[in-house]
């Protein structure tokens, strides 16, 4: 595991700090993530790393932008860090899909395939547990 994990995990309450899933319900710890990937320059800091469900982690990969659709423009993915999840996220409830509100918001969705079957399935399964949003 990584020696950041406890802090990184406690900072971020124990949710994917993209997408929001509760690590609680999973059987495994979530990942700590560099959000600008270390093949880049990234570093091993706190203020470099954030928590991600594998789900997140798998699809961000090295990446950091995505295409916005709406602008047709490349643009960068949401940064934890630097930026507040609500400013460009919105949750639909009856869907369970996760809205990008900003160009950043929206390529994030693209690119770490938020809206995935299986995310919006066990979204609409935690929120009456109170466990999502
Ligand atoms: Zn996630």
């Amino acid at each position: 595991m990584n020696a950041f994990y406890p802090r990184v995990a406690e900072r971020a309450g124990h949710r994917c700090e993209y997408c929001r899933a509760p690590e609680r319900v999973f059987n495994f710890a979530f990942q700590v993530e560099h959000i600008y990937p270390v093949h880049l320059g990234g570093l091993d800091v706190l203020t470099n790393l954030a928590l991600s469900c594998e789900s997140c982690n798998l699809y961000k990969g090295g990446a950091i932008t995505g295409w916005d659709e709406l602008s047709q423009q490349e643009v960068s993915l949401f940064h934890p860090r630097l930026q507040v999840w609500e400013e460009h996220f919105e949750w639909d409830t009856t869907l369970g899909h996760l809205e990008g509100k900003t160009a950043t918001g929206r390529a994030t969705v693209h690119r770490l395939r938020l809206n995935s079957d299986f995310q919006c399935r066990a979204r609409r399964i935690w929120a009456p547990m109170g466990l999502f949003p």
